[in-house]
């Protein structure tokens, strides 16, 4: 776990321009300043993602976020006061305090305050918004323990906080507010119902038109080793069965929650699970279709190979 002097070391390297990967209550983050282009630029390399994916801002206060915007709409100020800190990201016009390298070359930047007590007290001593995209390399597996980043990360991150298991389990849900109606950009488990009983009508994400518009929306994302499929496969192998129902499949399934919440909880540890252990095939059964399964059916979907 993490103490005063892991913090403060955690702090010292994001101030000079170092990677600490750090818990949120989604998944683990990558962090570095986020009003660094140059430290920005180690996340790209580090994950091996594309430079045109813009990251998230972690930030403690919407004080913070006042400096990174040019504008705060009544609408973000009802939304933050409901769900901050939480996991919903706000993606807002930028000031030029924001490099252009953190949001992809956008004249918007995605915000957020996390609810983690390693995080914000990481953000509270660092004294700077932290960009953080989850702390895996490119389309792979998002990490919900420290030793999944270990693992995909290595000695590519300067420094890891142990803060335990990921409580969420899956990244935040996305939201646009730079002009016209907001607009869903990425589910996750705070539900679109939920923010238009804050906000009123949201719209949906127009087609999917490329990493560009929304790196998350990308169609191959999250993606365990083992072929992921939806439903009882067809071909021959050993495979492991991700069963929420009664109706099990096999003998050998894994049963996973029939509560979304706790479902998302231990998604991505399952999937970690079953990639070391080796399986042919992941086999995982369609999940409902209602509101609160949106962001894990979102992942699975991703994640499933074509
Ligand atoms: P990741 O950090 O890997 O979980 O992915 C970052 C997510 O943030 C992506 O899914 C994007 O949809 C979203 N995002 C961050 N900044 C912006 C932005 N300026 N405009 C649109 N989406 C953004
Ligand atoms: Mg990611």
């Amino acid at each position: 776990m993490v103490d005063d002097e892991d913090l403060r070391r955690a702090a010292e390297l994001l101030r000079a321009g170092r990677l600490v990967a750090f818990p949120t209550e989604t998944v683990y983050g990558l962090g570095a300043n986020a009003l660094d282009a140059e430290a920005v630029g180690r996340i790209f390399a580090a994950k091996g993602r594309p430079a045109t994916s813009p990251l998230i801002v972690h930030v403690d206060s919407v004080e913070m976020v006042r400096s990174l915007v040019t504008e705060w709409p009544a609408s973000a100020d009802a939304l933050a006061a409901q769900f901050w800190p939480g996991p919903l990201t706000l993606v807002l016009p930028k000031t030029t305090l924001v490099p252009d390298r953190a949001t992809a070359g956008l004249g918007t930047v995605g915000l957020r305050i996390p609810a983690h007590p390693v995080a914000l007290a990481l953000i509270r001593e660092a004294g700077i918004p932290v960009a953080a995209p989850s702390a895996n390399r490119f389309t792979e597996l998002s990490p919900t323990t420290a030793a999944h980043v270990r693992e995909a990360l290595g000695d590519r991150v300067d420094l890891i906080l142990d803060g335990g298991p990921c409580t969420v389990g899956i990244e935040s849900t996305v939201l646009s507010l730079a002009g016209g109606v907001p607009r869903l950009l990425r589910p996750g488990m705070i539900t679109q119902a939920q923010i238009e009983s804050i906000i009123g009508p949201v719209a949906l994400p127009a087609a999917f038109h490329g990493v560009h518009a929304a790196p998350g929306m990308h169609p191959q994302h999250y993606q365990p080793k083992t072929p992921l499929v939806l439903g009882t496969p067809r071909t021959k192998g050993r495979g492991a069965y991700l069963w929420w129902s009664e109706s099990r499949p096999s003998a050998s399934s894994v049963q996973m929650p029939s509560d979304p919440s706790a479902y998302a909880a231990a998604l991505y540890e399952t999937l970690h699970r079953l990639d070391v252990e080796g399986w042919d095939y992941i086999a995982v059964e369609p999940v409902p279709l209602s509101i609160e399964w949106t962001g894990i059916r979102d992942r699975l979907n991703r994640a499933a190979r074509r």
